[in-house]
């Protein structure tokens, strides 16, 4: 029989991980439905008492967001519409009951290439704070994101937030996806997008993202470049060709074929950009 920890603070959840290797456990939907059949043998580090981190923090030029920071305290938060593609891709995350308890922490660190929000988190630049006893640091999400399953995450270390930069004039963000129905579904594709725009709505800076279509959500940089400079509007759509999706890797599997995935990732990234378009483009 393994142990069970629910530390008060973060200090002392960080010793108990310094002292041996710990499953962490947050809202635990993700870590319970996988242990179903296999015993209560591992040790549990329960963080869900660090009341710290359960803070989503305005930080000037950028935000904060905690360990503990639900998908329900995103979509409930009043938030810039800057963040309107993270609420949207929350109310995308199982149901109420689910949203109520899963963190966008465990969404990330759990590292499923079909998690809805690596796309999303990916577009809007963020990047993953990572605390150990002795240490902390702040890397990228593309490079925190290894693999279907895998982070660079070492067995001492929590992640303790995420962070995501301010953009520094007019911008927005989007989210869309695909599953075999509307609701409490894995993503056969999901689409990302955050774009920043100067003063005539042209595009200075963009972000696109595709989940579910790799091992980790991937960003698509050919189409990154080529938006620079663009007016925005509903063209910004037929801007996008297939070669711009060619670093994706989709595998068939019981939801989707490859191909599917493929053709569905296009249709949806045109779709996702000319809606973002459009209401970046809108006369102000
Ligand atoms: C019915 C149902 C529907 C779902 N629908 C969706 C969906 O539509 N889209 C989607 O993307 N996901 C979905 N999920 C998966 C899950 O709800 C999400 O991935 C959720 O955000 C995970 O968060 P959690 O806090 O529950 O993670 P947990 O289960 O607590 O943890 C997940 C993993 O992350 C690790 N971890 C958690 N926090 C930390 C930390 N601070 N530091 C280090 N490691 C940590 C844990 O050790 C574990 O390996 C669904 C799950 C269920 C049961």
């Amino acid at each position: 029989m393994g142990d069970y920890l629910r530390p008060k603070t973060l200090a002392a959840a960080l010793q108990a991980l310094a002292e041996k290797p710990r499953v962490v456990l947050a809202g635990g939907t993700d870590h319970f439905p996988a242990r179903v059949g296999r015993g209560a043998d591992e040790d549990i580090l329960d963080l869900t008492a660090v009341k710290p981190l359960r803070l989503f923090e305005d930080k000037g030029d950028h935000w904060r967001i905690g360990a503990l920071v639900t998908w329900s305290d995103v979509i409930e938060t009043e938030l810039p519409p800057y963040l309107d593609g993270l609420k949207l891709a929350g109310r995308e995350i199982g149901g109420r009951q689910i949203q109520n308890t899963a963190t966008l922490v465990g969404n990330i660190c759990n590292a499923s290439p079909a998690a809805d929000g690596a796309p999303i988190l990916l577009a809007l630049d963020a990047a993953i704070e990572i605390t150990s006893a002795s240490s902390k640091e702040v890397m990228p999400l593309a490079a925190f994101l290894h693999g279907n399953r895998a982070t660079a995450l070492q067995p001492d270390q929590l992640v303790t937030a995420i962070v995501i930069p301010r953009p520094r004039g007019p911008a927005a963000s989007d989210f869309i996806k695909l599953g075999a129905r509307q609701y409490l579904v894995i993503s056969i594709v999901s689409v990302a997008a955050a774009i920043e725009v100067d003063m005539r709505k042209r595009i200075r800076k963009a972000r696109i993202a595709v989940g579910s279509c790799a091992p980790t959500a991937r960003g698509l940089p050919a189409l990154e470049a080529e938006l620079i400079g663009e007016e925005c509007g509903a063209r910004l759509g037929e801007l996008v060709e297939a070669e711009h999706l060619s670093v994706l890797s989709p595998i068939d599997d019981v939801r989707a074929s490859a191909a599917y995935r493929r053709d569905a990732a296009l249709t949806l990234t045109r779709r996702l950009l000319a809606r973002l378009g459009r209401r970046l483009g809108a006369k102000s």
